[in-house]
């Protein structure tokens, strides 16, 4: 039987136990073999591909131009990415060498259903409750909530996870949702109540606003200062989509001057110095994280929306309300 290698970098022992149970019920005439291996891909770790068909990357390998012609020459032919976003590979380069990438689908309804929560943790103060009462404080001043049924939600991208939180929201808490995509799902967004407008008008209806569009060169710091000041005043931000969709200076401003309510993130745009890593023994060097971490009003994880222990198995059909 003919063999794939599968160079696996940024493994941690999940998705070892996951891979290992995938491969094993897989009926295929193609046996694969992964070697899981802890460092990320960059420059400096390319080299560990070497005698691999293939290479298995997440949110933070880096697959740029350079890497990518490293993979190319120790004889890589294969790119999966265990991720929907694909922000961290150089397609154009990908396929000038004739290296072949592809990516998770569908995270739906994971990410979809995290991003609800996270809304609702930030608007309903989950997070500061959990603290408090963890030290014997049981007032309720300081945790005023506000309904999602009385709210405008706007969704920025509305493919799967959009549409699916989209749907969530107006069809089952009765939320008020509009919409901006450039390239809207028109049918879909109508069977769930949502109602496409404008980005400016967007911004300037949404008390909360949900990030759901991929980071694209385009997309760099689609929420910076000026798209801010187009927000309504105490608005909701959630960002479960990638970090360097929002300029995290002016989301600090946006804070300080009380601009924003709350903020939920799930992704962070320097994230791959930190994220998914035990950093509680070290000081942290990342002043603008620190400064984030520091408000009580923003509620913020580690990049968690797609882990779950059925999604590789979970297939889910977008239907009517
Ligand atoms: P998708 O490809 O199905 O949909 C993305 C949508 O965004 C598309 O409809 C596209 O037209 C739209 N879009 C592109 N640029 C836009 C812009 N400037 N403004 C508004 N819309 C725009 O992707 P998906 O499966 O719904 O996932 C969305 C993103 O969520 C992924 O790209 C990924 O970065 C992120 N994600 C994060 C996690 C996590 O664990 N935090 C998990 C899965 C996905």
């Amino acid at each position: 039987m003919p063999t794939i290698r599968v160079a696996f970098y940024s493994s941690k022992h999940y998705d070892v136990d996951s891979f290992n149970d995938g491969v094993a019920s897989i009926q295929s005439d193609v046996k694969i073999e992964f070697t899981y291996l802890e460092p990320r891909l960059s420059t400096k770790t390319v080299a560990l591909a070497k005698d691999h068909e293939a290479v298995c990357i997440f949110v933070n390998d880096n697959a740029d131009a350079e890497v990518l012609q490293g993979l190319k020459e120790v004889g890589v032919k294969f790119i999966a990415l265990r991720c929907a976003g694909f922000n961290n590979v150089d397609l154009k380069k990908a396929e000038e060498l004739g290296i072949v990438v592809a990516r998770v689908p569908a995270y739906s309804p994971d990410a979809a259903i995290f991003a609800v929560g996270m809304i609702l943790a930030v608007i309903r103060k989950y997070h500061k409750a959990y603290n408090r009462v963890r030290e014997g404080n049981f007032l309720l001043d300081g945790l005023l909530g506000f309904n999602i049924k009385q709210s405008t939600v706007g969704l920025i991208g509305t493919g799967k996870i959009g549409l699916l939180t989209g749907k969530i929201l107006s069809c089952g808490f009765g939320a008020n949702v509009v919409a901006y995509d450039p390239y809207p799902n028109k049918e879909m967004a109508e069977k769930f109540g949502i109602k496409y407008v404008g980005l400016d008008e967007l911004l300037a209806q949404s008390d909360i606003i949900s990030l759901h569009c991929p980071l694209t060169p385009e997309n760099k710091y689609l929420i910076n200062e000026n798209r801010i000041g187009q927000m309504k005043q105490g608005v909701v931000l959630v960002n479960t989509s990638r970090g360097a969709l929002i300029d995290t200076k002016a989301l600090i401003k946006g804070l300080k001057e009380g601009k924003i309510k709350a903020v939920g993130m799930d992704v962070y745009e320097k994230e791959s110095e930190v994220f998914f890593e035990d950093g509680s023994e070290k000081v942290m060097q990342d002043d603008v994280l620190a400064r984030l971490i520091s408000f009580n009003n923003v509620f913020i994880s580690g990049h968690q929306a797609f882990l779950t222990t059925e999604v590789c198995t979970m297939r889910y059909t977008l239907t009517n309300c």
